[in-house]
């Protein structure tokens, strides 16, 4: 897998004007090191609907190479989709997803490579560290991946994002998932293959802000959650089955306590810890079939997972070019 074999970096990016720069002359330092020939690089960038002047500096770095290709959407789709439509445009031998911030630092791709040559389709970066991350975000994380993990059949890699290397036989894997809730993280391991960990420090972002809050974090962990398992209906029924049984002994109790000890007015604490408890439990199972049911109904619509505004790519990819997310 060396001489003529072509990797493409894909590059989301979404508001990126601050540390865009950096980025690119890093991989372009990258492209330049002695490690990295013997394969034809390319860069994509994906731009997110930015509102800055991220699309004119991606247009100046293509505007001389020819190995810079882009596709800018027609909106902010979202991470997700932002990967997916280079996934969907890219048509090289392996392609490396790196966040824009340089969180991830690209000078690691070349150790990727060098485990791709091994014959991995999936080189993934696990985080050694999480340097700038409050305690409680550490150990929410945590106990949410083991939570997933006991509930999920597919295997879950911790500690890890989106900076990976994959296989083409992983990109065209990726490509067949059409689903229009994408969770990259349920995708990247239900499409299995040889995958490998390698550990990193993941750095601080270089500059710009950090598009997650607390609140998006939450909605995210329920869309990872909802996306690798239907594990909750599951548990839904259990709970109103065990609430419901529970409820039946409780009335029959009762029963014969007024049969024998005649009728008792206290009782109302009790009476109101039952409806709330099972108030409670009624809109959680209510709930979290809702949240399954929207899957569906998103899906049923059959959108497009992003539109394209504009885009340039390079003459392998060209052929592509003609597709608009899912049709
Ligand atoms: N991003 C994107 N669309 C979005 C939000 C983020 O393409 O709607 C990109 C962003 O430009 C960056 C990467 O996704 O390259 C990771 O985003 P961010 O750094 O905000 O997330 P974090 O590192 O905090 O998880
Ligand atoms: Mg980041």
């Amino acid at each position: 897998m060396s001489g003529e074999a072509e990797i493409t970096i894909l590059i989301p990016c979404f508001n990126e004007e601050a540390v865009l720069p950096s980025l690119y002359s890093r991989l372009e330092a990258l492209r330049a090191d002695c490690s990295y020939r013997g394969y034809a690089y390319k860069f994509m960038f994906v731009d997110d609907g930015s509102k800055d002047d991220t699309r004119n500096l991606i247009k100046e770095f293509a505007s001389t190479r020819d190995y810079v290709e882009y596709i800018f959407l027609s909106r902010n789709f979202g991470k997700e989709k932002a990967m997916f439509a280079g996934i969907e445009h890219i048509d090289s031998d392996a392609m490396v997803i790196i966040d824009a911030d340089l969180q991830d630092p690209p000078e690691l791709i070349p150790q990727m490579v060098e485990l791709w040559e091994q014959g991995y389709d999936d080189v993934y970066a696990r985080r050694r560290s999480r340097k700038g991350e409050s305690w409680l975000k550490r150990t929410t994380s945590s106990m949410y991946y083991s939570l997933l993990q006991k509930i999920s059949r597919v295997e879950i890699q911790r500690d890890t994002g989106d900076f990976r290397l994959l296989d083409r036989k992983c990109i065209e894997a990726l490509r067949g998932l059409r689903e229009s809730e994408r969770n990259s993280k349920a995708l990247f391991s239900w499409i299995g293959f040889k995958k490998i960990e390698f550990l990193y420090d993941r750095d601080e972002r270089v500059a710009g802000k950090s598009k997650w809050n607390y609140f998006q974090l939450l909605h995210l962990a329920i869309d990872g959650l909802t996306s690798f398992t239907t594990a909750p209906l599951r548990i839904a029924t259990y709970c109103g089955l065990v609430s419901s049984v529970g409820a039946f002994v409780y009335a029959v109790f009762i029963l014969l306590r007024t049969l024998v000890v005649g009728v008792e007015v206290p009782g109302y604490a009790s009476l109101l810890v039952f409806m709330l408890l099972l108030g409670g439990l009624n809109l959680l199972s209510l709930g979290i079939v809702g949240e399954y049911l929207g899957r569906v109904f998103l899906q049923t619509k059959e959108r497009p997972n992003y539109l394209v505004q504009e885009m340039r790519l390079g003459d392998s990819a060209q052929r592509h070019s003609m597709r608009h997310g899912d049709e």
